[in-house]
This record gives C-alpha cells, sequence and structure tokens, in this order.
C-alpha cells in the first residue's frame, strides 16, 4: 500500500474533466466529455493527486492519513475564473439603482460614472486598504469553489496607480490558499486626463508601464479594451506588440458591443484568449478556431447590462473552438464571482450543454489562463484543487441557476473550505 495525505473518498462521481489530456477541450465531442469516474475517490500526497479511481481500488491501494468523506456527492475540479477584475475600492451600487430606474449607462459614463469613477476612488486608496479588499474577495471566491483565479489591475490608469493594484494583488495574493494569475490593464479605458492626448496615453502604457510591469514580475498577461469608445484595433496591437516584447501574453476584450474586428486582431497577435466576443461574427470565430486562442465568454455581463447581443457559442464550439466561461467580477457590469452561475447562463443564455459548460469553468478556463497543465482537471501528477458540490450529479452546478452547491475546496491538497465555511487547513 502506498501512503496518502488525504483521501477524497464516498464520491457519487468524481469528474476528472478528461483527466491526463493535454491541453484545452476543442470542439463538441472533446466539450463533452468530462471523464467521469463513478463512485469515485481521490489520493493526494505533497498537494498532489497521486492516484483517482473507483472508492474501492483507491482504499484498497492507499494508506491515508485523513479522509474526507463525499458521502455521495459529487468531486469536480476547483473552478477557474479566467477573467475577473477584483482591484477595485468601492462597489459602484449607486451606479446600478441609476440604471433601473432608468437612466443609460452613457449618461452615467458621462456625469463621471463608471470606470472613471473606480479609477477616482482607487487612486485615493492605500494599498493596504486594497489587500484588505481583496483578501475578503479571495474568500468569497473560495467559497464559491474557485481556486485559479485570473485577477486584472485597470481602475488605476495612472502608472502609480497600476503599479500599487497589482502590489496589492501580489500581497493579498501570498497569504491567500488560490492561485492568482495578475493581468495589467492599463489600457482599460482613457483616463480623463488624456481625453485629448489618445496617443500620448498609448505611448505611456507601451513605453513606461509595460516595461516597468514586466521588470517588477506584476503580470504575466497583458489586457486591452479593444471597443469603439476604449481602445482602437490600431492602439490595441501597439500595446500587445509592446506586451510580447517584454515577456508578457496577450488577452483581448474584444466584440463586447458589436463586431470591431477585435477576435480577429486576437489571432493574428497570437492572444491566448479573446473575451466577451458577443458580436464576433463567422469570419472572427473561424480566426479564432484557426489560431487556437481561446474563446472567454462573460454571460452575467451580459444580462446585468442588457447587451443587445450575445456570444454566438454554439458557433464557436461547433468551430473547434475550445470555449471558456468567466464571471467577469466587477463592480460595474458583473458583481459576482458565483462561477456556478455562470455555468448556468452558458446553457440557459448560451446554449452550452452541462458537460460544455463544466469543461468551460475548468479545463478550458485553465487554457484561458495559461495554466493547462496545472489546473482545469483532476489527475495523476497534477495539484490537487477540488470541489466537493452538494449534489449527487455535476449536472446540478449549472442546473441550481446560482445556488452556491460547494460544500468543501481542497486545494493543493488543504482542506480550505468545509462544510460551505473558509478552514484554515
Ligand atoms: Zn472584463
Amino acid at each position: 500500500m502506498r501512503a496518502a495525505d488525504l483521501v477524497v473518498e464516498g464520491a457519487s462521481q468524481v469528474v476528472t474533466v478528461a483527466a491526463g489530456r493535454a491541453g484545452p477541450a476543442r470542439g463538441r465531442a472533446a466539450m463533452n466529455d468530462l471523464g467521469v469516474v463513478e463512485h469515485g475517490a481521490v489520493a493526494i500526497r505533497g498537494g498532489k493527486v497521486v492516484g483517482v479511481g473507483p472508492t474501492d481500488d483507491v482504499r484498497r491501494a492507499f494508506r491515508a492519513k485523513r479522509r474526507l468523506d463525499a458521502d455521495g456527492r459529487c468531486v469536480l475540479p476547483g473552478f477557474v475564473d479566467a477573467h475577473t477584475h477584483p482591484v477595485f475600492a468601492r462597489w459602484r451600487d449607486d451606479e446600478f439603482a441609476r440604471r433601473c430606474r432608468g437612466e443609460s449607462y452613457e449618461a452615467i459614463l458621462a456625469a463621471g460614472g463608471g470606470i472613471l469613477a473606480s479609477a477616482k476612488a482607487l487612486e485615493g486608496t492605500p494599498e493596504g486598504a486594497l489587500v484588505s479588499h481583496l483578501e475578503a474577495v479571495f474568500d468569497q471566491v473560495l467559497l464559491h469553489g474557485t481556486t485559479t483565479l485570473e485577477a486584472k489591475s485597470g481602475y488605476g490608469l495612472t502608472h502609480e496607480a497600476e503599479v500599487k493594484s497589482l502590489s496589492a494583488l501580489r500581497e493579498a495574493a501570498r497569504s491567500a490558499p488560490l492561485t492568482v494569475v495578475p493581468t495589467f490593464l492599463g489600457a482599460h479605458a482613457l483616463p480623463a486626463a488624456y481625453a485629448n492626448r489618445r496617443a500620448a496615453y498609448v505611448r505611456l502604457v507601451t513605453d513606461v508601464m509595460i516595461p516597468d510591469v514586466a521588470k517588477r514580475r506584476l503580470a504575466v498577461f497583458c489586457d486591452v479594451f479593444c471597443e469603439v469608445g476604449a481602445f482602437t484595433i490600431r492602439e490595441s496591437a501597439a500595446i500587445l506588440r509592446a506586451a510580447k516584447r517584454h515577456g508578457l501574453l496577450g488577452k483581448i476584450h474584444a466584440d463586447e458591443f458589436g463586431d470591431s474586428g477585435g477576435a480577429r486582431l486576437a489571432a493574428r497577435m497570437k492572444a491566448v484568449s479573446a473575451e466577451h466576443l458577443g458580436g464576433t461574427g463567422p469570419a472572427g470565430i473561424r480566426a479564432l478556431a484557426r489560431a487556437g486562442v481561446v474563446p472567454v465568454l462573460l454571460p452575467t455581463t451580459s444580462i446585468f447590462l442588457k447587451l443587445p447581443k450575445k456570444a454566438d457559442a454554439r458557433a464557436m464550439v461547433d468551430a473547434g473552438c475550445a470555449v471558456a466561461l468567466a464571471s467577469d467580477f466587477n463592480p460595474g457590469s458583473s458583481p459576482t464571482a458565483n462561477l456556478s452561475l455562470v455555468a448556468a447562463l452558458g446553457c440557459s443564455i448560451l446554449g452550452l450543454t452541462p458537460e460544455e459548460a463544466i469543461t468551460a469553468i475548468t479545463r478550458n478556463a485553465a487554457a484561458a489562463v495559461g495554466l493547462s497543465d496545472r489546473a482545469g482537471s483532476i489527475a495523476v501528477g497534477r495539484p490537487a484543487d477540488l470541489v466537493v458540490v452538494d449534489a449527487v450529479s455535476y449536472v446540478a452546478v449549472p442546473y441550481r441557476l446560482g445556488t452556491n452547491l460547494v460544500r468543501d475546496v481542497v486545494r493543493h491538497g488543504d482542506v480550505v473550505v468545509r462544510d460551505g465555511r473558509r478552514h484554515a487547513g
């Protein structure tokens, strides 16, 4: 018998999300293959998975120091949130209420609201306060089953405030039991001070901020908001080229409101992922599939902003894309970090199957953040990140529309959520 630190056993199902397969799941057949082990168990040693199989077999093969009885519940990989904006100083519930009463987003923006309001609030907030805010956010994220989180700056919009945002992220991530993938998003909006000097701001991003962020190793990715009203195709291309020169991987917010060519730019620039894509048409979808760019779809944002166009997820899957879903957690357009809700809307709004939605918040989301070999599946040799949900079948995750069924969370072999509460491990 081999020794294990922890055995999670007695699961109705262990959803491995096709463990052992390399890379993301592209297209319909792969995205519908979850690799389910019925009556399964997972053995963990040194923070890594050392065995997956039927509970009887795992019990016979491993002597466990500790056991976690899933008691007939379903076990899945820790969820991966591939797109969030958690570094903000205050919520924008006031704007939400105004929008509900009929004011338009544009009118609120013109009156100093939106991203620029977040930037103003962040400017006067000390780094320590941002760290405390992020620690609270990370607790919420973990309680919803997310063990890997992509996190963007982008409410700074000055060199100093962007560095402060990313430093706070690094500091908060140091002690939190989850994997944070930091993304520099200095090109989130044109700051008010540069309203008539677009080119000067783009140069500040490409020539000052990107080199400094890369030198301090504050980010893995660089993102840009490529959209009418934000940054043009040319500006976005310049920003992503500068990022590449300094060793940052590319992401693009593209085609949120219409087909502005953002998806094709993502393909041309060999970005790792392209996000939103509500307006992306057939040519853009073909380009994404050919270039192997991961489409990251954000259905909570579509609903929250009542966006007229939704991403054509079915066409993307059928074109052979490795579609991912993410929360877009942020104070303006998606104030939730609940990936089960995102998966539910992936099915009910975007037309994915339950299996595709689960793949989209695990294996394919891991590919979107460059961690295909480390997150998003339960496989021997990989970090042991998994969740136990209070249901017999994984279908409950997208079916129970926003109910948080996450009961236990194991991260790198430590139990960090137990019976729905944060646990010291
Ligand atoms: Zn976003």
